[in-house]
């Protein structure tokens, strides 16, 4: 039993190590701690300053994402200004709805008095960056943590350097620095910052690396969300519309050269119509590339490139299109690859790059068997025509997500939870699951004095434990 004489309130946690890290997050416990950043206002403020942001600094964002990733100024949009900005005005709209306390009836023998759950802030949340989507990625979580009411402590990816410093510049002018605190550094600051503990860890990156946040996270007995990656799985039946797919199928694989965590990982279609969805996917890939192949599509770094060109040295299938790269330019032309071997490294690893391996299925249960062989991937994409079918299959595989007739847009519905299954993830964001996710759930049952039965009471006769025994 502990006792606490002074009567004061208790510290939070123990006092951690000194240094500056330990400071900041020092600091971010007494402004948690003084309540400023309960109230709505506070949390409107800071969500319309995420929008703000990124709207008002879209130029800056693209520049730094070109410099950082090769990325077109449509694509940034898309992808890192137009989802962030939707998921912080979707917050600050329905925030005062998410925050009501919930109230719950009560069993008779718990009247007179009423019960409800409340959400409350965790208190201060790291949210860990990944550099595929540098903004989107970092700040989708930090909308989560500061609708729920928490100070945050923001890491960038070290790997997108000139995303890292402008978001390290830029949210201290537009989100409230004495709450929100961006630390740039490598995977050696992110350890230093887990061993400090806080209320809650958000991570988006790779598997491994989401295995050595865990264990960072341990010792303090942090809670973790972890969003991480994996083979995503297009299945695709013989009465889907094939044009339709290879569309969606192409668009998704370009997207970030591929290198987005729920890109269509790889393709399973049904033998009879596999040569068609073929020969359509490499038209589209051909068309949304302007007719030439040109110049192939950005890599972020050596270390992926070289990941990516052993898949193309190592494989079995037959390349109908793309297997080219150049180390000088760090740069890929998309590949399809037909019916590789299901156990070489292109289908043993997540791809995250611009290869497309697609393999034949004699029907649709060789689809569902291949899947769920494999670990449960972070999002499914079914094309077919009938949707009795593509249920079936949504139904029969484990995925975090699931979309039918397209693929990854589930991410831009703030209404549906986002995130993985088993070593695809644990713990979802977005809209009110990530407000829910970075609260907590408080259980309040409020009781009158009156009626006191003398019943609850011991010593307990016979007759009050019989009649206890029917109440409870
Ligand atoms: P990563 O795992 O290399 O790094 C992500 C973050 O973790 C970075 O901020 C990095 O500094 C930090 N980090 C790296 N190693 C660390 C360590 N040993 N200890 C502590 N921190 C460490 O991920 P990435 O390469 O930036 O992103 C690619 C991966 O992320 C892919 O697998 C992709 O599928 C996944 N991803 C998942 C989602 C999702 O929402 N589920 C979104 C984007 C990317």
């Amino acid at each position: 039993m502990t006792v606490n004489p002074t009567g004061a309130p208790p510290a939070p946690r123990a006092p951690g190590p000194a240094g500056p890290l330990a400071d900041v997050l020092a600091r971010l416990r007494e402004v948690q701690a003084s309540g400023r950043t309960r109230p709505l206002p506070w949390r409107q403020a800071q969500l319309r300053g995420i929008e703000r942001l990124v709207t008002e600094r879209e130029g800056e964002i693209a520049a730094s994402l070109a410099r950082d990733l090769g990325r077109s100024a449509p694509e940034a949009w898309l992808g890192d200004i137009a989802s962030t900005a939707g998921e912080a005005a979707f917050a600050r709209k329905h925030l005062h709805r998410w925050t009501k306390r919930q109230k719950v009836r009560l069993p008779l023998m718990h009247l007179p008095g009423s019960g409800w759950v409340q959400y409350e802030p965790l208190g201060v949340v790291l949210v860990i960056g990944p550099w595929n989507y540098p903004v989107y990625l970092t700040l989708a979580p930090l909308v989560a943590a500061v609708a729920a009411g928490n100070c945050a402590v923001v890491k960038p990816s070290e790997v997108a350097p000139a995303t890292s410093a402008l978001l390290a510049r830029l949210i201290p002018e537009y989100l409230d620095r004495e709450a929100v605190v961006v630390v740039e550094g490598d995977a050696a600051t992110t350890q230093e910052l887990l061993a400090l503990g806080f209320d809650h860890a958000l991570f988006t990156g790779g598997t491994e690396t989401g295995s050595k946040i865990m264990a960072a996270a341990a010792p303090t007995l942090t809670p973790v969300t972890l969003e991480l990656g994996g083979k995503s799985p297009v299945i695709v039946t013989r009465d889907a519309d094939l044009g339709v797919a290879a569309r969606r199928i192409a668009m998704g694989k370009l997207l970030n050269s591929g290198q987005t965590c729920i890109s269509p990982d790889y393709v399973l279609v049904e033998r009879a119509v596999r040569a068609e969805l073929v020969d359509r996917i490499v038209a589209a890939v051909a068309r949304f590339r302007g007719g030439s192949p040109g110049e192939g599509l950005p890599i972020v770094n050596e270390r992926h490139f070289d990941r990516l060109t052993g898949y193309l040295e190592a494989t079995l299938g037959t390349v109908v299109t793309g297997g080219s790269a150049n180390r000088a330019s760090s740069t890929m032309h998309p590949t399809v690859i037909v019916n590789p071997d299901p156990n070489e490294p292109v289908m043993s690893a997540e791809i995250f790059g611009p290869i497309l391996p697609v393999l034949e299925v004699s029907d649709v249960d060789e689809a569902i068997r291949f899947v769920r062989a494999r670990p449960k991937p972070l999002a499914l994409y079914v094309f077919s025509e009938s949707l009795s079918r593509a249920r079936r299959i949504v139904d029969a595989v484990p995925a975090g997500g699931a979309v039918v007739n397209h693929v990854a847009m589930h991410c831009l519905v703030p209404q549906l939870p986002f995130g993985g299954v088993g070593p695809s993830g644990m713990g979802a964001y977005h809209g009110k699951w990530g407000f829910q996710q970075l609260s907590h759930r408080k259980a309040v049952l409020s009781k009158t004095a009156r009626p006191d039965l003398k019943l609850l009471y011991p010593p307990y006769t016979r007759r009050a434990l019989a009649v206890l025994r029917r109440l409870f």
